[in-house]
């Protein structure tokens, strides 16, 4: 019998070659498409259906896409030909959730927002917060390390992950990490999974460790600046002072003047910069009250509020980013991070970019961890590509970020994207390192063919 044929008596109807349902495979919502079609999809129920279907691959050395809601940035849940893709998202269950424990175990199709909606009537949360928690799964925010805007307070996916059932490339099943909140028995597996990215093997489930729903009160600061690197600096100036905002965001002139086209609003006209700060729980009210003095006598014109509708309000400037740069055309939404003390620095480099390669570059930044996310907005090349001088300007990115002490990625991931700039961040010694210790768990270069490495 032929790999289809073994694969569909093993599956039956989680198994499919329709052509329409395939050709949704070959992109995820980086705007990349390999525009090459798969074999086939496998929609896993259970881990015995995971385990059928990577020993059939094994056997017939045919590689492996795992793939959750395909809401990836770097291309990584991207299929192509000759590979089979196997989607984890109609694994959604949550199987348990322990409040004296703190913890929950869940499938990984469960998306980040329908966790979170059940485990809000226990008091818990989840505190991962990709923007995109909504629509994508826990599944895949463990495998790309995902984070958000809280992830400075609360931190990003790894730690709240304790422990994880993971089914590698030859069909075995291995259960890492624990329930206990402490554990350091032999090399930390679970970690290395977490960020892998689909390249080690496929989880299967999660034991992922909840937060109280943090208290009332929050307190919301909007600040106004005439440029962004001294509110840049302002930021980095508010967690040397040891305030822990659960939320600090600056948008830049470009990205403000996006948002006002879009909203239809002149919020510019007070400052071009924006700079957003929300803190919660107990210490909520002194912490924003310092932080508010630290933006006034930075020359921020700024104004605090206890109101959640007036929070909102402010809240409603950040979230509109991302639509505002979609209206705009094609976006190339890059991810690059910095210590925060370097905040002005790479700002200053991403006006150079744009400057030398004569292109807008609107720029939002988690800046309570220096996560930067400046996006590209270019006209696609015929096949509907990011045209090279897009790239190249990309690159420079990437070299300023990684020259200031951070990284290429701060979120994303390397997926499909940035493979060729991952030697350069790690170099040759680590690099290859990374090679071999995917070649332990995955010999036969099964497991998301392509990426990363
Ligand atoms: C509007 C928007 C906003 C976003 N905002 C953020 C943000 O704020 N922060 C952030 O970090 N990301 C963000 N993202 C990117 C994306 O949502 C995250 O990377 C998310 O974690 C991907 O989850 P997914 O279920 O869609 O995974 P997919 O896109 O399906 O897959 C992502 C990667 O994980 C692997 N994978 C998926 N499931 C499994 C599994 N069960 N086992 C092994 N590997 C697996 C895939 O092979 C792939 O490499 C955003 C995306 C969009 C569209």
């Amino acid at each position: 019998m032929t790999f289809l044929d073994e694969l569909h008596a093993a599956l039956g109807a989680a198994m499919s070659t329709d052509a329409t349902v395939l050709s949704t495979l070959t992109a995820d919502k980086s705007g990349h498409d390999s525009h090459s079609i798969p074999l086939a999809l496998v929609t896993a129920r259970s881990i015995d259906d995971v385990q059928a279907t990577l020993r059939l691959a094994t056997q017939f050395g045919v590689g492996v896409v795992p793939r959750g809601a395909g809401t990836g940035l770097a291309g990584g849940a991207i299929a192509s030909a000759g590979q089979i893709v196997l989607s984890t998202l109609a694994m959604n269950r949550i199987l348990e959730i322990s409040a004296a424990d703190e913890l929950a175990v869940v499938e990984p199709g469960i998306l980040n927002g329908e966790l979170n909606a059940v485990l809000a009537g226990h008091g818990l949360w989840f505190t991962p917060d990709p923007a995109s928690w909504a629509i994508s799964t826990v599944g895949g925010n463990i495998a790309t390390n995902a984070g958000g805007l809280l992830c400075a307070k609360y931190g990003v996916t790894r730690e709240s992950v304790l422990a994880l059932k993971v089914v590698l490339a030859d069909g075995r099943l291995l259960s890492l990490g624990h329930r206990s909140v402490k554990g350091v028995t032999g090399l930390d597996l679970t970690a290395l999974m977490i960020g892998s990215e689909g390249t080690l093997g496929v989880i299967v489930e999660a034991t992922v460790r909840l937060r109280p729903v943090p208290s009332a009160p929050v307190a919301t600061v909007g600040a106004w600046f005439d440029d962004v690197l001294t509110a840049a600096a302002a930021c980095a100036a508010i967690t040397a002072a040891g305030i822990r905002p659960a939320a600090l965001e600056l948008m830049d002139a470009a990205a403000l003047a996006a948002i006002d086209a879009y909203l239809g609003e002149h919020l510019s006209e007070r400052g071009n910069t924006f700079l957003l700060l929300q803190t919660d729980g107990a210490a909520s009210a002194g912490e924003a009250t310092a932080a508010l003095t630290i933006i006034r006598s930075a020359g921020g014109d700024a104004e605090l509020t206890a109101d959640p509708a007036e929070g909102e309000r402010l809240f409603s400037i950040r979230r509109a980013f991302h639509p505002a740069l979609e209206a705009q055309g094609t976006v190339l939404i890059e991810d690059v991070a910095v210590p925060r003390s370097a905040l002005p620095q790479i700002f200053a480099e991403i006006a150079r970019i744009g400057e030398r390669y004569g292109i807008s570059i609107p720029t939002v930044a988690h800046a309570g961890d220096g996560n930067l996310h400046p996006n590209f907005v270019y006209m696609p090349e015929a096949d509907g590509s990011v045209p090279p001088t897009i790239w190249t300007a990309a690159g420079e990115l990437f070299a300023a970020a990684i020259r200031l002490g951070g990284t290429l990625t701060g979120e994303h991931g390397v997926g499909l994207l940035k493979r060729a700039w991952l030697r350069d961040e790690l170099g040759d010694d680590q690099f290859e390192l990374q090679r071999q210790v995917k070649a332990v768990f995955d010999p036969l270069g099964l497991m998301n063919p392509g990426k990363v490495y």
